[in-house]
């Protein structure tokens, strides 16, 4: 068996990663959303552990010390996040496992998990991100104003993504981001079965 792909999707906040994700998780039984930490309060309709794991500030940093995260980052200076270690071991049972995280976590997973494959979806305007956070209707004006002063910053980083996706028309976005699924599964099993073959010549010795 195959391992599972590593999935980092980024990008501004309200550029829909969500509701990108949100679908692919609804087409496709063999993938698992890493559900993070986060110090923030949970929005309405949020659940714990199914959107994230709630926890007070003492809680994250106890976690910290403890060793328990791949990854953790303080996002837009408000609170943190944490990706816990657990999340990804699904990956070793064929499960692709994809992670939403901030462009600081994404850095520091690629350098753990070389062959991680890192998505930054980006919107197709600054005026139609800025709608889209406003109608999304779950931010105060002083937090929509620092999520869209982020936003340049974490665009900036997209030269280290594999792919940048522009998320204007949700279907075809979903689609582009399905494509590279299968083109990334197509190399992960291309390189296993190479491997293997390298093994098996090993293992047979050189014929004089
Ligand atoms: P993020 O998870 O990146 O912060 P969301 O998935 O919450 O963003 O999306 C922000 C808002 O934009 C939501 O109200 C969502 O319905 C809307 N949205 C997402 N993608 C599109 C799209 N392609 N076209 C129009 N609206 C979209
Ligand atoms: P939100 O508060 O809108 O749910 O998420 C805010 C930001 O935190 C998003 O950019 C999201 O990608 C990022 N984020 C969520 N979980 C993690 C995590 O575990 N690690 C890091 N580094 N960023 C995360």
């Amino acid at each position: 068996m195959n391992k599972g792909l590593v999935l980092v999707i980024s990008g501004p906040s309200g550029v829909g990663k969500g509701t990108i994700i949100n679908k692919l998780l609804g087409d496709d039984k063999n993938m698992h959303l890493s559900i993070s930490c986060t110090t923030r309060a949970p929005r309405p309709g949020e659940q714990e552990g199914v959107n994230y794991f709630y926890k007070t500030e003492e809680e994250f940093a106890e976690m910290v010390k403890n060793n328990e995260f791949l990854e953790y980052a303080s996002v837009f200076g408000l609170a943190s996040y944490g990706t816990p270690m657990s999340q990804i071991n699904l990956r070793n049972e064929g499960t692709d496992v994809l992670l939403e995280i901030d462009v600081q976590g994404a850095e520091n997973v690629k350098k753990l998990i070389p062959d991680a494959v890192m998505i930054m979806i980006a919107p197709p305007s600054f005026e139609t991100l800025r709608s889209r956070l406003i109608g999304r209707g779950t931010e105060t004006p002083e937090k929509i104003a620092k999520r869209l002063n982020t936003a340049g910053k974490e665009l900036s980083y997209s030269d280290q993504y594999d792919y940048v996706v522009v998320n204007d028309d949700l279907d075809v976005a979903i689609n582009d981001i399905r494509n590279i699924i299968h083109a990334e599964k197509i190399k992960l099993a291309g390189k296993a079965a190479a491997e293997k073959i390298i093994t098996e010549i090993e293992e047979y010795g050189i014929v004089k």
